[in-house]
């Protein structure tokens, strides 16, 4: 049996339910201690996080993932136990065989054999591995990143192993991420008799003209390959249930995905600009769930590429697509971040997989793509 199934199966059997660890980062500190990485481990909170870093200096390349897995609800709707790895017909099965202990595993695996094959690489090399990724993420990365950018830690590339391939291993290249950021607003208005609206203020009135003109506002043009800035509205609330009664609020909510054109900052005043023109009385309630993030042509994505494109044998599709990653965290140190990883058809499903074949390959593209990011010094 391969080293990386081994140890895929190994960390699938650590019931680790975010944002427990259950052991997974002890299991992974002792084989990187073994091969020769320096550790550091940052609790926050219930939260288990491990920083390995082997050499010193620039460039510094990080592997990024986490350790922690979503609940496999009711069990007996799994064919096996997802706590109990098992192989059938050329799948490994189990809760974070995809997302992401296969990812974890080949990162281990393919660090040990570059350190023990190239112990005079340039730069350093470094795992961040986080027990809080599917769970609140506030004392996973993104509290290491602000640890990292409080003592001056720099990272020049990133990558994160999430299952980012869409059918074939290294299919996909995801070279950023949209920025997310939701809103509830509530504009306050005066309840009343629809039969005397003299003595009331409609709050669903006064705020239309206001929603019609977000949404029809042309946020960008898109960004490279980013599509145009998005705004949706997810909900509307108001009214008593009556026909003869105006309300009193009104609450809506909405989430723009955006591109680099935009932070939400700019973005949070240019819709507070919209409100105000219209004269409304209102308040917003915010959450910023992550900036966008970009990586241009350069050398970490130029690797990507040529790498993902000799494993398949052809090019891989370069998408800003998805949902959101810890990246987002990292990407604010300066550092250019990618996505390469197994395939993710079954993550957070019951009866969750990855291919053999897969999982055996991956400490290979990882290896070729550290080897190409800091060769050997001369
Ligand atoms: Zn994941």
């Amino acid at each position: 049996m391969s080293d990386v199934l081994d140890l895929t199966r190994e960390l699938i059997a650590r019931k680790s339910v975010t944002p427990d660890d259950a052991g997974c980062q002890t299991l992974i500190a002792e084989r990187l201690q073994a091969a020769g990485f320096a550790l550091e481990s940052l609790r926050f909170g219930e939260v288990d996080n491990l920083w390995a870093t082997h050499g010193q200096g620039a460039p510094v390349l990080v592997l990024l993932g986490h350790t922690d897995v979503v609940p496999s609800g009711p069990v007996e709707n799994w064919t096996s136990d997802p706590f109990v790895p098992e192989i059938r017909d050329g799948l490994l099965y189990g809760r974070g065989a995809a997302d992401m202990k296969s990812g974890v595993a080949a990162f281990v695996v393919a660090a040990e054999q570059f350190v023990a094959a190239h112990p005079h690489h340039t730069g350093t090399l470094a795992l961040l591995l986080t027990s809080d990724e599917e769970g609140a993420a506030i004392d996973g990365v993104r509290r290491v990143a602000r640890t990292f950018a409080e003592r001056g830690t720099r990272i020049d590339w990133c990558i994160t192993g999430e299952p980012s391939s869409t059918a074939e291993l290294g299919d996909l290249l995801r070279v950023g991420r949209r920025g997310s950021l939701s809103a509830t607003l509530t504009v306050r208005g005066v309840q009343g008799h629809v039969a005397y609206p003299d003595k009331a203020r409609n709050p669903i009135h006064d705020v239309a003209p206001a929603l019609a003109e977000l949404v029809a506002r042309r946020w960008d043009a898109g960004y490279e390959s980013f599509p145009p800035t998005s705004l949706q509205i997810s909900n509307i609330e108001s009214g008593t249930g009556a026909t003869n009664v105006i309300p009193g609020t009104a609450t809506v909510q909405f989430n723009l995905r955006y591109t680099p054109h935009w932070d939400a900052p700019k973005l949070e005043a240019a819709v507070a600009a919209i409100l105000d023109g219209h004269g409304l009385d209102y308040a917003l309630d915010w959450h910023r769930s992550g900036e966008p993030f970009y990586t241009p042509e350069g050398p970490l994505r130029s690797a990507a590429r040529e790498v993902l494109a000799a494993h398949l044998g052809r090019p891989p599709e370069e998408s800003t697509g998805g949902g959101t990653s810890d990246a987002r965290f990292i990407a604010p140190l300066g550092a250019q971040c990618i996505e390469i990883g197994p395939v993710n058809a079954s993550i957070h499903q019951v009866d969750e997989h990855v291919r053999v074949a897969d999982l055996e390959a991956l400490p290979d593209v990882y290896g070729a793509l550290i080897a190409r990011l800091l060769p050997d010094a001369g």
